[in-house]
């Protein structure tokens, strides 16, 4: 790692650089399964010092900063962030494993974040209320306080913009605990942050394991709100750990996403999105659309044509930029051929190759689609997290939406057809915190408020609902006769 411009061994605590307490731990490169250098092992104390660092910044210089101001420095970081896009694409591409092109999207992602962001800070008002003869009503937006946000290692970069930019848009301080298997980008942001002039404290950020650091984090006494990007039994935990402290979360949890394809839907259209949409990341995305429901009269055509899309995939190392990486990990490779292992028994519609020369530490699992897949199969049920979709049969569009919704998770769907009137039966009928219509993601969407219901966790991020999130609304009544 000769590209670094700061020491992946240290924790960012008050504006300053340190070794952590807890000592250090390796970082693996998911294409080759070699240690690229040392983290920090992040511990309780650690923890804690972030925390009053926080506090401290919010009773100094950052509580005091405008809004404006906020919303400039946030904006200074992004354009920082864009200078170094092809730097910060090498360092997700080498720590999550992410084809090089796929990193670069997320850098570019993360500007957009910050200059989203920006733009808000200073654009999210009270109001005023009309009340009784003699009083004058308002209401205020304040930041919580100290935030946690406990990042995942899937889109280290994206997280970080869609959660610590808004929460430090509304004036929060933000202690950011980065996954332990990919920090490398959530440090190098807080480099680029130090250098567009952020205050210190503002941003402090400890890497370390879950069960150490995060589990600190979560249930620390001095953190206001908590942001958690990640599985539903930690979920399940932080938002325990917070409920002690009696304070609010937001949970984003994956899920089990469908698109529903119709006999009249445009498949040219749908077709890229069909297969990119749970491709991409192989497969290691929140959003991941892991089951297609196609309606019987183009049933054929689209297991045919998505099967030969997986015939053309190719696997490999991030460097070689080719549709899919490796997994993250030996544990998630193991995770995800276990969820194979129970599809023996279905029908494999297409499947794609691991290149030949696939350096043989890489936790690399060819993609693999299934046809006809029973609704209730594990594999049409439980989030996958790795290159595997089932296609799904229907025949009218009562069963597509009964299976549509007949998973645990909410988190978006998709619906592929030219008739008007069930597009906009199906964007209410869909439990999910997302639907589009004739496309799938939009694009990334910063703009466009995120989230799930049921098991994919509650609370919204992205666009102005994640400020609302990020501040608490006072209410101020002053009479005056
Ligand atoms: P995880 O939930 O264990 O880790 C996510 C984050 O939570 C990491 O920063 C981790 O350090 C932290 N964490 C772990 N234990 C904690 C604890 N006790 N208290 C506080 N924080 C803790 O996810 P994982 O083990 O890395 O992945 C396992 C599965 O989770 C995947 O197979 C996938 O299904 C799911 N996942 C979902 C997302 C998502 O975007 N929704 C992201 C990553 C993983």
């Amino acid at each position: 790692m000769d590209s670094l411009w700061f020491d992946p061994t240290e924790i960012f605590v008050g504006g300053v650089w340190r070794q952590a307490e807890g000592g250090k731990l390796p970082l693996e490169n998911p294409s080759t399964g070699d240690v690229i250098c040392e983290i920090a092992r992040g511990s309780a104390a650690d923890i804690d010092a972030a925390v009053h660092a926080a506090d401290g910044a919010l009773a100094g210089d950052w509580g005091r900063t405008s809004a404006l101001e906020r919303g400039r420095i946030l904006t200074r970081i992004g354009q920082l962030v864009l200078t170094r896009v092809d730097e910060l694409a090498a360092l997700e591409a080498a720590d999550v494993g992410k084809p090089l092109s796929q990193a670069r999207n997320d850098a570019i992602a993360l500007a957009r974040y910050l200059e989203f962001y920006g733009g808000a800070a200073d654009k999210i008002h009270g109001e005023t209320i009309p009340y009784l003869d003699g009083y004058t009503v308002y209401t205020l937006r304040e930041p919580h306080g100290v935030t946690g946000h406990i990042v995942p290692w899937n889109y280290p970069m994206q997280i970080i913009g869609r959660s610590v930019g808004a929460a430090l848009a509304m004036g929060n301080a933000c202690v950011l605990k980065p996954a332990e298997e990919a920090c490398l980008t959530a440090l190098a942001f807080a480099r680029l942050a130090e250098d567009a002039g952020l205050p210190a404290g503002a941003l402090n950020v400890v890497p370390g394991l879950g069960a150490e650091a995060g589990a600190a984090l979560s249930a620390h006494p001095g953190v206001q709100h908590i942001s958690f990007t990640g599985s539903v039994p930690v979920g399940g935990l932080v938002q325990a750990a917070a409920a002690q402290n009696v304070v609010p979360v937001t949970l984003e949890l994956g899920g089990k996403s469908p698109q529903l394809v119709f006999d009249d839907a445009d498949l040219d259209a749908a077709l890229p999105f069909l297969v990119g949409a749970c491709i991409q990341n192989a497969g290691q995305t929140c959003s991941a659309s892991s089951r297609v429901l196609v309606q019987r009269g183009v049933y054929d055509q689209v297991v045919a044509r998505m099967g030969k899309a997986y015939g053309d995939l190719r696997v490999g190392p991030a460097d070689a930029d080719l549709n899919v990486g490796p997994l993250i990990s030996a544990r998630q490779k193991e995770i995800v051929t276990g969820f194979l292992a129970q599809g023996k028994d279905l029908t494999v519609a297409g499947h794609g190759t691991i290149i030949n020369d696939a350096p043989e530490g890489g936790h690399f699992v060819a993609p693999t689609l299934f046809s006809d897949v029973p609704p209730e199969h594990p594999l049409a049920q439980n989030e996958i997290f790795g290159p595997v979709q089932v296609i799904i049969p229907f025949d009218t569009e009562e069963e597509a939406v009964a299976i549509a919704n007949g998973t645990d998770f909410g988190l978006v769907a998709s619906v592929w057809s030219e008739n008007g009137a069930r597009q906009m039966r199906l964007a209410k009928r869909l439990r999910a915190g997302q639907v589009f219509i004739n496309n799938y993601g939009a694009g990334g969407g910063v703009e466009l408020p995120f989230g799930g219901v049921g098991k994919s966790g509650h609370g919204r991020e992205k666009g102005f609902e994640a400020l609302y999130g990020f501040s608490v609304l006072k209410t101020v009544a002053a009479k005056h006769g």
